[in-house]
């Protein structure tokens, strides 16, 4: 097992077994920093014992990247193996949910806050096995993350039609990760968002506003007909303790909204609920999921990448959509290309 394979391992039985999720959270960032590291670097790092001064990596995920990159299985994991045996066969289940996935509807460029040019997502896309990806960038007022302009999405749909050409089979989508304005409004002309195969509506301002005010903006996106995916929708981060300081990104609580009300307008307007697999997201959390699950919601499980190597998320969307007893049928994304647009077209 890969030192990353064993903390992901790590991760998936201490949120099996309902462990805090900032513990959680913190071996998957652990994971992520090891997979990010360039070649050669853990070896450098073991053999010099500085795999601690790397952020991210505590006293606890350091042992377990140590015992792991020896070939051994981490003591920690023996221990929960152990403790949660009954819980491991559902392993298989989130790896079967997983395979069902066709492709992901919530991604990032450099043209926004991204990190990696939209071809080196694509191509990471590719290789992961995707069909599709939705390229949706942020939308105007979201200034913090260089949201496109309307004159800056026109040109983005230039290149990604130039992009499709040589591509194809695979199909780069066009979108959006349009904000959602406290009135309720989307961040973007009706014209443009009426020209996009995928609209994901998120709020990312005023996430401490009161419930009602919260509900009725978000209930408004949700019945906009451009919306296809509601976005992250408690805005909730979960940052571990050890990450926190010097930091931009701090915790942040879930927004008070009325979940009911939110997910059982999603369900008339045919708007789906996404489930974000980002480590510091795992949005929303397993009890409005479960709502989500029991009202009859459609979802969507995305990575919210911001570069190439976090397209590989899902699965942790994926074990809880295996946990909270979705069915994959009622993801969009295991729908073909052309179902899911004729889906968002609707
Ligand atoms: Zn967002
Ligand atoms: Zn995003």
């Amino acid at each position: 097992m890969t030192p990353a394979a064993a903390l992901r391992r790590i991760a998936f039985l201490l949120e099996r077994a309902r462990e805090p999720t900032h513990r959680v959270a913190a071996f998957r960032t652990a994971a992520a920093v090891v997979d990010a590291l360039p070649e050669g670097e853990l070896e450098r790092r073991i053999a010099t014992r500085t795999l601690t001064d790397l952020r991210g990596i505590g006293p606890k995920t350091g042992a377990a990247i140590v015992q792991a990159h020896a070939g051994e299985v981490p003591e920690y994991l023996a221990r929960l193996e152990d403790a949660y045996a009954e819980l491991v066969p559902l392993a298989d289940d989130v790896a079967e949910f997983r395979a069902a996935l066709r492709g992901d509807l919530h991604t990032h460029s450099d043209w926004s806050d991204g990190g990696s040019p939209i071809r080196e997502m694509a191509e990471a896309a590719i290789a992961l096995g995707h069909e599709y990806m939705a390229l949706t960038d942020h939308s105007p007022r979201l200034t913090v993350a260089n949201g496109l302009t309307a004159e800056r999405l026109e040109r983005q749909l230039d290149v990604v039609a130039a992009l499709n050409e040589e591509l194809s089979p695979f199909r780069l989508l066009t979108g959006i990760e349009c904000d959602i304005n406290t009135d309720g409004s989307l961040d973007q002309t009706d014209e443009l968002l009426g020209r996009l195969d995928v609209v994901v509506a998120s709020v990312h301002s005023d996430l401490r506003a009161e419930s009602a005010a919260m509900t009725e903006r978000m209930l408004a996106a949700v019945e906009n007909p451009h919306t296809d995916v509601l976005g992250h929708c408690t805005g909730r981060l979960l940052i571990p303790r050890e990450q926190r300081e010097g930091r931009r990104q701090r915790p942040r609580p879930e927004s008070a909204f009325d979940a009911e009300a939110v997910f059982s307008a999603c369900v008339e307007h045919g708007t789906a609920v996404e489930i974000n697999s980002r480590p510091e997201r795992l949005d929303p959390p397993l009890r409005l999921l479960s709502l989500a699950v029991e009202l009859g919601c459609s979802f969507a499980v995305d990575t919210d990448a911001h570069a190439p190597g976090q397209l590989d998320w899902q699965s942790n969307g994926c074990e809880r959509a295996v946990e909270t007893g979705v069915d994959p049928d009622r993801v969009v994304n295991t729908w073909t290309a052309d179902e899911l647009l004729e889906w968002t077209a609707s």
